[in-house]
């Protein structure tokens, strides 16, 4: 396919409910849950992933296998995305309660198995095809973990590397003392210490949902959008500008306009080898944008890090924690930059990479457009003739 001189195209994520619990492989893009590392018996430490502001550890936000065909290090490779889920510290310096790491390996390495070749040992009738019910590997990718692998010892609560142990039934395991103190005072494992049972903390984490992704297609002719399928995100900017007199900001209305196609969109990917050129990242204000040193050069490898991909306000939809503390978690667009080489992570299996956060410009232009992304707004809120129901 040559198609190096046509514009680079994105490719969309977008979350979908899994029917069933999914599998501990890394291999799966996911908002939410537990971590699946992908050095499956080397998990990340609370440290790795301490809140500046609260210091208390934050959970995954987003786990994004992206592997790339250059080096042979990078076959298999896996974003981390972090955030703290107190949104008190969101109102703060995004730095302190956001982070992502960077994991890779090569095509052969200890820890993973292509599945046909447990299949040809542990399934004689292998000529039919069709029962492919008999495992319980699911589809997710042809490799498996090598059952000789053992997993480290994690966090019951968070899947972190497990340090602290509970001093009276010295069975169960937590990444830090924080977590084996919410874990008691909850009541949760108070109930159950000493009695062999384990139960997770239940809403402790973000909801799991599995990213699936597609090549962005733009809706060039109105007609073509099945009535009723999608509702239009669109705000009436011009209008607001007059009645608040502030500028038009003509980036929010080309973020607008871009999301049109494919409003339920929770993820950007700008990778892709097929064009010359990566995708610019979607802003979603003219301001904001990161300044020239905040995107470090690599500090393993000396490059350029480059915009890889960007989570959008619409994910903000899916983060269901059960107290009120997710109120403050807030963004226009996180955008994360990488390290172009996809360098050797040497000794430190999880490389940190930048990850930005823009917000929308003008105050409740984000509440708004996430209200209309949601088919929540009042009548009040907008006039229909913007809005395509
Ligand atoms: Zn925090
Ligand atoms: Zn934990
Ligand atoms: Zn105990
Ligand atoms: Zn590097």
């Amino acid at each position: 396919m040559d198609e190096t001189d046509s514009n680079p195209i994105a490719i969309l994520g977008f979350a979908e409910e899994p029917e069933e619990p999914l599998p501990d492989l890394a291999f799966i893009s996911k908002i939410g849950g537990k971590p699946n590392w992908l050095h499956y018996s080397k998990s990340m430490k609370a440290e790795d992933v301490t809140c500046k502001s609260c210091l208390k550890p934050m959970i995954l936000l987003l786990q994004l296998y992206a592997p790339e065909d250059f080096p042979q290090e990078a076959f298999h490779r896996v974003f981390y995305v972090y955030i703290c889920k107190n949104g008190k510290c969101h109102k703060g310096p995004f730095d302190e309660c956001m982070v992502v790491y960077r994991s890779q390996l090569p095509e052969i390495n200890e820890y993973y198995i292509e599945k046909d070749k447990i299949r040809t040992e542990n399934d004689e009738s292998d000529d039919d095809r069709n029962s492919d019910t008999e495992s319980n590997i699911s589809d997710f990718s042809e490799w498996v973990v090598n059952p000789e692998i053992k997993g480290p010892i994690k966090c019951v609560i968070c899947g972190l590397q497990g340090t602290h142990k509970c001093g009276k039934c010295k069975k169960q395991y937590y990444c830090s003392k924080e977590h084996q103190v919410d874990d008691w005072v909850s009541g949760n494992h108070k109930a159950h210490c000493g009695t062999g049972e384990v139960e997770e903390l239940k809403n402790y984490l973000f909801k799991e949902y599995e990213v699936l992704s597609e090549p962005e297609v733009i809706q060039v002719n109105d007609e073509q959008v099945e009535e009723g399928a999608l509702i239009s995100t669109k705000i009436d900017l011009e209008e607001e500008a007059e009645d608040s007199e502030v500028g038009v900001d003509k980036t929010f209305l080309e973020f607008q306009k871009q999301m049109e196609s494919n409003p339920g969109q929770v993820l950007r990917y700008a990778r892709n080898p097929d064009f010359k050129e990566d995708c610019s990242p979607l802003w979603v204000s003219e301001s904001g944008k990161p300044y020239e040193k905040a995107v470090r050069k690599c500090e393993l490898c000396g490059a350029e890090r480059k915009f890889e991909f960007q989570i959008m306000p619409q994910m903000l939809n899916y983060l269901e924690v059960s107290s009120d503390l997710r109120d403050g978690i807030d963004w226009g667009t996180l955008l994360v930059y990488s390290c172009p080489e996809n360098c050797e992570t040497m000794g430190n299996i999880y490389a940190k990479e930048v990850i930005w956060r823009q917000q929308f410009s003008s105050d409740g232009i984000g509440d708004k457009y996430m209200k209309a992304s949601l088919g929540l707004l009042d009548e009040s809120d907008y006039n229909f003739g913007d809005i395509k129901i």
